[in-house]
């Protein structure tokens, strides 16, 4: 009797879950087998673009993928004709939130808003990059990989761990003064499931120290956005990661007092002061290259604080609530006057660096950071990030790795995700025209997919139109 009801109840698990499945109004379509035809396809590995290209999707994976000459189409598949439209793999990235600048230093969270759209952008897997609302990023992780909500698969970066410095924007941090609080905070939220930690700008070496000694006990990594630590004092103590490319180096800074983030703009004068192939750059880069380090690009934040460079694309403003966009624009505008700020010149050389830092060896991953003033917005930033990065001077399949297959192995889940090659999970990004080798633009994106379940962007944009800021 109690293996039947057993039995009932499993069936009704099942057929529930396949009910709400039929019923999510944000999936496209998700087929048993699926071929789709004639793409145009980047396949993250840095390999070039290849035309007519067919993809056979089975349940959650890619069973086979290739020239269409080669590919043999299952009689049980449904075809899908993409017609020469770009696909690329689903994003990895690494420098993302739930969270969005409000006022006052108040990041409002939106744990309800940006997984949804992150996803209909294209990013099918991210790490958070800092929690101001740790609970709800482990839950919304929870339940997108249980299928109760829709995102990409989520690693949780614990809040911020930045020393005992008041920021008047940090009101939201915990404030630490000792290498112990370091480690009572890293054991604390390793249990709860954080599988990342993130120093930030006021912690001293001995702390960050502690960070990396017990987040590698705990099997997680470090990154941080230094300022009162440098680049190399944060090599030598075993840090994985470096957000924010090479533009919160505070190593070229004259007379920096150690531990101490220099005021004013000491940090963005002494990287100012660097030409583009300063042989101290490059051997603080070779540096980094040695010890294994990861530089996370984040260009689509730093572009809002450059004169000249375009708005967030209209449907991006018109998720923003009302105040939140005529904050921006205001913002905007007074940046554009400013022409010749020196975030014109850091921008310039930010690029050439994360270029020769690729080239040379070193592990490039890419994230947007949707914090600044705004205009960084979920649904929207990693096209951007791609787009930047080939103004960098990356060739297009090579912008793409950064933004999928580096991410992925960055984050230990390349044997699973970050390309589009046979027995990988089905996550891509299905574009809705062609690129020619040269492009500097991505075309827009038709729809999203992830574990072989397509969503609907455009569902989804309309879902949260007027929203962020609010939920
Ligand atoms: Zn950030």
């Amino acid at each position: 009797m109690i293996r039947l009801l057993l039995y009932i109840a499993l069936i009704a698990a099942v057929t529930v879950t396949h009910a709400e499945d039929a019923a999510n109004p944000f999936v496209l379509f998700h087929e048993p087998v699926l071929a789709l035809t004639h793409a145009q396809v980047i396949d993250g590995t840095g390999a070039g673009i290849r035309d007519n290209q067919t993809i056979i999707i089975r349940g959650e994976n890619i069973a086979d993928i290739g020239d269409e000459k080669r590919i043999r189409i299952p009689a049980d598949a449904t075809v899908k004709d993409l017609k020469g439209a770009l696909v690329t793999p689903g994003f990895v990235l690494l420098h993302e939130h739930f969270f969005y600048t409000l006022k006052g230093g108040n990041y409002g969270a939106l744990f309800r808003s940006f997984p949804a759209l992150y996803l209909a952008g294209g990013v099918t897997t991210l790490r958070t990059g800092g929690s101001m609302s740790p609970y709800a990023d482990l839950n919304v992780r929870r339940d997108i990989a249980a299928g109760k909500t829709i995102g990409p698969d989520v690693d949780v970066t614990a809040p911020f761990i930045n020393g005992s410095f008041p920021l008047a924007f940090g009101m939201q941090m915990q404030r630490l003064n000792t290498s112990a609080d370091v480690e009572r905070m890293i054991g604390y939220w390793a249990d709860e499931g954080a599988n990342s930690f993130k120093g930030y700008i006021n912690l001293t070496r001995d702390q960050l120290e502690a960070m990396v000694r017990t987040a590698h006990a705990r099997n997680t990594k470090v990154t941080a956005h230094l300022c009162s630590v440098t680049y190399r004092e944060a090599a030598e103590r075993g840090i994985d990661n470096l957000e924010h490319g090479f533009l919160a180096a505070s190593d070229f800074v004259d007379n920096k007092m150690p531990d101490e983030c220099p005021a004013g703009k000491a940090v963005e004068i002494g990287l100012d002061g660097l030409a583009i192939n300063d042989p101290r750059m490059k051997e603080l880069q070779q540096y980094l290259i040695q010890r294994k380090v990861a530089i996370t690009s984040t260009l689509t934040i730093f572009e809002t604080f450059t004169a000249g460079r375009p708005m967030a694309p209209q449907a991006a403003l018109d998720l923003l609530i009302p105040e939140l966009r005529e904050a921006y624009v205001n913002r905007y505008t007074l940046i554009a006057r400013d022409a010749a700020a020196r975030w014109t010149s850091l921008l310039r050389k930010n690029m050439a660096w994360e270029k020769q830092f690729h080239d040379t060896g070193g592990l490039l991953v890419a994230g947007t950071d949707p914090t600044g003033y705004g205009g960084v917005i979920a649904g929207f930033s990693a096209t951007r990030q791609v787009e930047l990065l080939i103004e960098a001077g990356f060739s297009l399949p090579d912008a793409v790795r950064v933004a999928s297959l580096n991410g992925a192995k960055y984050l230990g889940r390349e044997t699973n995700v970050g390309s589009l090659v046979v027995g990988k999970r089905a996550d891509l990004v299905a574009f809705s025209a062609g690129v020619k080798s040269d492009a500097t633009q991505l075309p827009a994106i038709a729809w999203s997919m992830k574990g072989g379940t397509a969503y609907d962007r455009g569902r989804i944009l309309e879902m949260w139109k007027g929203q962020v800021g609010l939920q």
